[in-house]
């Protein structure tokens, strides 16, 4: 029964040379997806997302028997973890340290697809610099009811409004209802800065629109509106990273978009392994926008910021 599904044929792999057992694993039913169609997609994926997911703390969300049994987000390394996935020591904000994990190769994802993974989500700063964040994210989350028009416009509003405050930004559909708005940053701000930024932006986005829009995480405020969830933008918060797959029904995956794709787009989850595949052939804009970027959260930007706050 050569296809590896089942418990019959269901003998360890070896996927970019890291063992994987139970390859036969059902873990994703809706897209009938295995164990091993996700270790193999991540070996795939893997370069582009060593690129831009790798080298910064990773959370893990795992599912060891499927999206359909328990499920639980790991946020650092535990005893036994394999050799593939790196480790770094951070103090938190309770002044603790704590073991994080740290992917920093294509084997390290495929590791991880071992023990159970299905999704990835990353920190905003590399581990050669976790004071000075490379990139801000901006999370729209639409209140039920409101379709992805509704969503695809409120990126736009941000994309133009940071274009105003002289910054450029790049569209991810999640896989799951929304966009991320991705602003990449070269590395001279700190947290306090890169946070205050997000805050006041989303603040005033509300502000000038607020029927449309909400940036406070209360969920009564939150009814037929988008709420602009700028708290991804802290120290020790995570944004999926691109290229991971959802353990959401049928098995979507975060994909960078252009904007002009995205203007196209029916849903946010509308790419699958097989379609995030074929794109990495071509240019990403993420990959594009994050390669050295000249951008940061400088004097002028804030000032243009108060500028438009009034
Ligand atoms: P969607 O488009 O459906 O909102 P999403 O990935 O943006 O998909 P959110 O619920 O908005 O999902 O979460 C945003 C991010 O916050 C997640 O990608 C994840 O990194 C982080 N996050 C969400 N839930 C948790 C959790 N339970 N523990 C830790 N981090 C979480
Ligand atoms: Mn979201
Ligand atoms: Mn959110």
């Amino acid at each position: 029964d050569g296809d590896g599904r089942g418990a019959d044929g269901d003998a360890p792999a070896s996927v970019l040379g890291v063992r994987v057992t139970h390859p036969g694993r059902i873990m994703m039913p809706e897209a009938d997806m295995t164990k091993g169609d996700l270790a193999r997609y991540y070996a795939r994926a893997g370069e582009r997302m060593t690129v831009l997911a790798g080298d910064r703390p990773v959370s893990l969300l795992r599912c060891p028997s499927g999206r359909d049994g328990d499920t639980f987000f790991q946020k650092h390394a535990g005893k036994g973890f394999p050799d593939e996935i790196d480790e770094v020591e951070i103090t938190e904000s309770s002044g603790t340290p704590a073991q994080y994990m740290v992917i920093r190769s294509p084997q390290g994802f495929v590791a991880a697809a071992q023990m159970g993974t299905v999704e990835f989500h990353i920190w905003g700063a590399r581990t050669d610099d976790l004071e000075k964040p490379d990139r801000l994210v901006f999370d729209l989350d639409p209140d039920e009811g409101l379709d992805f028009g509704d969503v695809k416009a409120a990126a736009k509003d941000i994309r133009d409004m940071l274009k105003r405050v002289g910054l450029d930004s790049v569209a991810m559909v999640t896989g799951g209802k929304g966009v991320h708005v991705i602003v990449p940053l070269r590395r001279v701000s700190d947290w306090e800065t890169v946070t205050g930024f997000a805050r006041t932006f989303a603040h005033l986005l509300a502000h000038r629109r607020p029927e449309r829009y909400v940036a406070t995480m209360s969920k009564a405020k939150r009814k037929g509106k988008i709420f602009i969830d700028w708290l991804r933008n802290d120290r020790g918060s995570t944004a999926v990273a691109p290229y991971s797959v959802r353990a959401r029904a049928n098995a979507p995956v975060a994909v960078p978009v252009t904007w002009q794709e995205l203007a196209r787009l029916k849903s946010a989850n509308s790419f699958d392994t097989r379609q995030a595949l074929k794109r990495l052939g071509k240019p990403c804009p993420l990959l594009e926008a994050s390669t050295s970027p000249g951008q940061s959260i400088s004097r002028p930007v804030v000032e243009a910021l108060e500028k438009l706050i009034g």
